[in-house]
């Protein structure tokens, strides 16, 4: 079976033709353009026309999904009048096809646990640190997501610090504000230090400043892994985004700092797949 997988991103829509072997027979991507539901119908019609034999369409979008109904309950100003859009039902009037839509970190999770570096286990749960904190829970088959406000397994706004750091969702304090790639640099400019990210890992080894710093984050990072272990009891974490693009300098004091956190031990990876685990699978999402 030949399936289209959509990531739909608030800079670029990739789109890609999978195989029940995960085996991509098309890759492309578009800009995103407004008004984004008739720029998307377009788009993929014009790809089923060359490719009458694919079946299904999944598609992974940012923002909160009502997985049921293939609805997007609420995006942020990236996708400007996205929220409330009725995805599947639309597309499916439109194609003819079956459709599926879940929220762009639960379909990075899934990639990993059916196609990647996860696919060994059975109970997954995906951190993607990257601009905010993605989050995607895989419990056997089932991908844990949608709700009535489209809210299930958005792990980043789990509460680390009450009264903590102010989050765009209108609390405070939550994973997000702590350990992705905007916190790291924030908390790099509230140290006085100027390195991005990425230089900071690799100034820790001369720097004891940024040394101090990649602790606190690892140490933050550990309590989140333990605090969704005590409600996943999870086999694996998979770490992915572009925070993990430098695991190789705190992976290691991650692991020290889990030792003093989980109940039990589990499995920590770095993800597989970079940009196209969005793609990847939200073809999944329908290949099962
Ligand atoms: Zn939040």
């Amino acid at each position: 079976m030949k399936v289209l997988g959509i990531d739909i991103g608030g800079t670029k829509v990739r789109m890609g033709i999978v195989d029940s072997d995960f085996k991509v027979h098309l890759d492309q991507q578009v800009p995103t353009t407004f008004p984004l539901y008739d720029m998307l119908e377009k788009e993929i019609l014009a790809i089923l026309d060359e490719h009458p034999d694919v079946e299904r369409i999944g598609i992974g979008t940012h923002g909160f999904v009502d997985s049921k109904k293939g609805r997007v309950v609420y995006a942020t100003e990236l996708l400007p009048g996205w929220s409330g859009t009725e995805v599947k039902k639309q597309l499916e009037q439109a194609t003819g096809r079956k459709v599926e839509v879940d929220n762009d970190a639960n379909v990075a999770a899934l990639a990993e646990a059916k196609a990647g570096v996860a696919k060994d286990y059975n109970r997954t749960v995906c951190l993607t640190l990257g601009t905010g904190l993605g989050g995607g829970v895989i419990l056997d088959d089932y991908v844990v997501s949608g709700g009535p406000n489209g809210g299930a397994a958005e792990l980043g706004h789990m509460i680390l610090y009450p009264n903590g750091q102010p989050c765009p969702c209108g609390h405070h304090g939550c994973f997000e504000q702590y350990v992705s790639g905007t916190a790291l640099k924030r908390r790099i400019k509230e140290s006085g230090l100027s390195y991005t990210p990425r230089e900071l890992f690799i100034q820790a080894d001369h720097d004891p400043k940024a040394q101090q710093l990649i602790k606190e984050f690892t140490s933050d990072l550990a309590v989140i892994i333990s605090t969704l272990q005590a409600v996943f009891d999870m086999e694996v974490v998979v770490i992915g985004g572009g925070v993990s693009e430098s695991a190789d300098k705190w992976f290691g004091l991650l692991e020290e700092q889990l030792e003093n956190h989980l109940l039990n031990p589990i499995d920590v990876k770095i993800a597989q797949f970079g940009n196209e685990a969005g793609m990847l699978g939200a073809a999944l999402l329908v290949l099962k």
